[in-house]
């Protein structure tokens, strides 16, 4: 008998009905001989929608109650679908991320797990139980509850099978699985029947939200197969694994874009050594993270300096740096919040020279300015206007995906 976790997203337990669904969908794995602990995300958008119920009491709502706040979502969730299994005749048992074993550090917003305990979780199933662990929040060793950061039960479903040493871990979701490009954005886009960790890794963090970064950094680390799939059809989905030789197969494995990206830029900073780290030092003692980072020439011993943060951290990180202004010599600090990342991702990349040049060939035939620049190994990434990101997308399917020869 195999254990599988399977985790069902916002779009999959939206409502009653598709509660229900997914209690039928898993009833009928467990028939088939499988053991099957379940992971849900909050019901449709309710995790927006609490942000934005918390944003009409306080404008800057404090992290350690927005946190409690937003895990009352996955609750929610949770404790319907074993009502659901219980009314088809099914034990089912709902547990929060606490209950279950989820032990984070206390980063609010963004936690990070630290330790998964499933004694109670093995102890449920021992008895017969279905076992419904509310994805996204854990608890500190202080007892307070976390978030793991938006997109976060996935890394609950993949911590869990790795605690739980489950055989698979599959991610339920409103599309047939990993695509080439967001399928919504390019109708183009095929679906991937494999992709390497390292790939999937690196289009989720580039905003290929079908898959939560950490989630898929815990899958290779403690190499677990997760397979993306729909909860909407039987079709087969996407298998995440290291296995094979089959990254060399496609140079560019696929597009991603993330189109909440603000540029921040510090003009007239002195040009002297240590500059960059009393700016940068800060932010990443903030929690923000830093992509596109562009520095001009010095011109009479003054630069300016320009970087990319997520439209989130935005008001954070202008604040911090106005505070910084007198240290580091600057003028001002300037904002743009419209902008976009766009991405070609694959590990054969690194073996052929020339696909940056045509990238930026591509972008300039459609006469989409290039912002700012971004590489590594595996991957060429563009800051552009949040404007053209849908025609930016496409065009850069076209270039290195469709017009491609199938390997
Ligand atoms: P869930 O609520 O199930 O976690 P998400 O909204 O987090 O679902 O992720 C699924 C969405 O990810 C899809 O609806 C799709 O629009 C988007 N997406 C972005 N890039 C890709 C990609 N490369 N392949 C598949 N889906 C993608
Ligand atoms: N409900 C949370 C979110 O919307 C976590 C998740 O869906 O994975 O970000
Ligand atoms: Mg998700």
């Amino acid at each position: 008998m195999s254990l599988l976790v399977q985790k069902f997203g916002g779009t999959s337990v939206a409502n009653p009905d598709r509660i229900r669904a997914v209690a039928a969908r898993v009833l009928r794995t467990q028939q088939e001989g499988h053991e099957v602990v379940v992971v849900v995300s909050a019901m449709g958008d309710t995790t927006d929608d609490l942000i934005a119920l918390a944003r009409q009491v306080a404008e800057q709502p404090s992290d350690r109650e927005l946190d409690l706040l937003l895990s009352t979502g996955e609750t929610v969730s949770c404790t319907l679908m074993a009502m659901a299994f219980r009314a088809m005749g099914q034990e089912a048992v709902a547990l929060t991320g606490a209950q279950a074993g989820i032990i984070t550090d206390n980063s609010h917003r963004r936690a990070r797990i630290v330790a998964v305990d499933p004694q109670r979780v093995t102890q449920e199933l021992e008895k017969g139980r279905t076992v419904i662990v509310a994805g996204f929040q854990g608890i500190t060793d202080g007892s307070d509850i976390t978030t793991l950061g938006r997109g976060g039960s996935d890394t609950t479903a993949v911590a869990l099978a790795a605690g739980l040493h489950a055989d698979r871990c599959e991610i339920y979701t409103d599309v047939d699985g990993v695509f080439t490009a967001d399928p919504r954005v390019e109708p183009r886009a095929r679906k991937l029947d494999e992709i390497s960790y390292e790939e999937m890794l690196e289009l989720a963090k580039l905003g290929a939200r079908v898959m939560h970064p950490r989630a898929v950094e815990l899958g290779e680390a403690y190499h677990l197969p997760i397979v993306v799939r729909s909860s909407f059809n039987d079709n087969l989905g996407t298998l995440i694994t290291g296995g094979k030789q089959m990254e060399y197969r496609r140079k560019v494995r696929g597009i991603a874009h993330d189109p909440d990206v603000a540029k921040i830029t510090v003009v007239g900073i002195k040009d002297r050594p240590g500059v960059a780290s009393k700016i940068f030092v800060p932010l990443a003692d903030a929690g923000v993270n830093v992509d596109v980072i562009v520095q001009g020439t010095a011109v009479d011993g003054v630069a300016h300096l320009s970087f990319t943060v997520s439209k989130d951290d935005l008001g954070k990180a202008v604040s911090l740096i106005k505070n910084l202004l007198g240290e580091i010599g600057a003028q001002t600090v300037l904002s743009s919040p419209g902008l976009a990342k766009v991405s070609i991702v694959g590990t054969g990349i690194q073996y052929t020279p020339g696909y940056a040049a045509r990238m930026f060939q591509v972008l300039g035939d459609h006469n989409i300015n290039i912002e700012g620049i971004t590489t590594s190994d595996i991957r060429i990434t563009c800051l552009i206007d949040q404007s053209r990101v849908q025609e930016a997308v496409q065009a850069l399917h076209e270039a290195f995906i469709l017009d491609q020869p199938v390997t």
